[in-house]
């Protein structure tokens, strides 16, 4: 009987499918960037929809198969098509709408904000595995920050000169575009600043391509004395599927915690049944739902925006139909101000 329990445990070891980084940067070179090919791998004649494909040209095309392989064959209305396939919306211009609206053009050294006390955000890497076309980030000069070691110097003198600073965010474009030796480097010279004692990664990536979770970035997390937390983006229960679920099993196991958060986007994830059905298939895949954040007012998305009274109701429906610990806090960024402002349900 003793002799049998190691023997489970490697096996258990063994089950969690870890791969190398060679895996998730074959998946990003065989991203699709042509709204012609998206719309061929989901069996959807292009014929009325070409003249959408020049929206191209504000911010480009970007899906990673594995998120393909999630959308119902053809259905140009699929959820998850919806937030990547580029629509002549895209051109409208609507007043109140901003290049950079949460004013995060402006950052206290390269590549770094702080905005709100206690935790600064770190654009570790420009650009993402996907392009969401309501980011908020989709006017994000990335030519001027995208980092490199030296140019990270400022940054991590900045960090360490203010000992308020107890949880650093990697943040992007997406943190986990950077190479395991790159996040590897960064995180050892924030272990030797004395009062950073977290470390929170926000990234869409591991969602969009399973295969990020490699071992090297599992050990990394593991092994680190930070306290890693790792909040993801998902916006519709279509987007979990088993592929991503045995991805997130070494970071499970690890104890490292999972959270969410989503954008309430207008015909994408707004009404209560979907955002429920959200918050349950997180649960089950042991994410724990955290922010459900409005709409933030970019140029070029307005065709996305849910308005405050919608939110409300919607919340207040998810409210009455799920355990509290399964209610995401709904939020809104307001530029200039020292966190996100909850919106009052009553
Ligand atoms: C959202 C955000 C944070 C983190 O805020 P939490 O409420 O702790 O999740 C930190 N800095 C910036 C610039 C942010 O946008
Ligand atoms: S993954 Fe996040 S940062 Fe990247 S395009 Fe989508 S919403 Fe924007």
């Amino acid at each position: 009987m003793k002799l049998e329990l190691p023997q489970i445990i490697t096996q258990i070891d063994d089950d969690l499918h870890l791969c190398d980084e060679k895996s998730w940067q074959k998946d990003l070179r065989e991203v699709i960037t042509k709204p012609e090919q998206l719309l061929a791998l989901l069996d959807i004649a292009p014929d009325e929809y070409l003249q959408h494909f020049k929206a191209r040209s504000l911010f480009p095309v970007r899906v990673p198969m594995p998120f393909i392989k999630r959308m119902k064959k053809g259905d140009f209305d699929d959820p998850l098509l919806k937030q990547v396939m580029p629509l002549t919306n895209e051109f409208k211009q609507t007043e109140g709408y901003t290049l950079d609206p949460l004013q995060e053009h402006d950052t206290v050294a390269e590549g770094l904000l702080h905005k709100y006390n206690n935790r600064v955000l770190m654009i570790v890497k420009a650009g993402c595995a996907v392009n969401c076309r309501y980011c908020f980030r989709r006017h994000f000069p990335y030519e001027d920050n995208s980092p490199n070691k030296k140019r990270w110097q400022s940054a991590l003198h900045y960090i360490a000169e203010n000992s308020s600073i107890s949880e650093v965010i990697f943040s992007g474009g997406d943190p986990l575009m950077a190479s395991d030796e790159h996040l590897k480097w960064l995180v050892e010279q924030l272990e030797q600043i004395p009062h950073v004692t977290r470390l929170r990664i926000h990234t869409r990536l591991p969602v969009v391509i399973p295969n990020r979770v490699t071992k090297s970035l599992v050990t990394l997390l593991k092994n680190t004395r930070l306290k890693p937390v790792m909040v993801l983006h998902i916006n519709h229960p279509n987007e979990i599927d088993s592929e991503l679920i045995s991805a997130l099993e070494p970071l499970r196991a690890a104890r490292i915690p999972l959270f969410n958060q989503s954008v309430l986007l207008k015909s994408v994830n707004d009404n209560a049944q979907t955002l429920i059905k959200l918050s349950e298939t997180l649960f089950d895949a042991g994410i724990q739902p955290y922010y459900l954040h409005l709409f933030d007012a970019v140029q070029g998305a307005a065709h996305f925006d849910v308005s405050e009274q919608e939110a409300v109701e919607i919340a207040n429906s998810m409210l009455a139909n799920l355990p509290g610990f399964l209610m995401p806090k709904l939020v809104r960024e307001i530029a200039g101000q020292a966190n996100k402002t909850p919106i009052n349900l009553a």
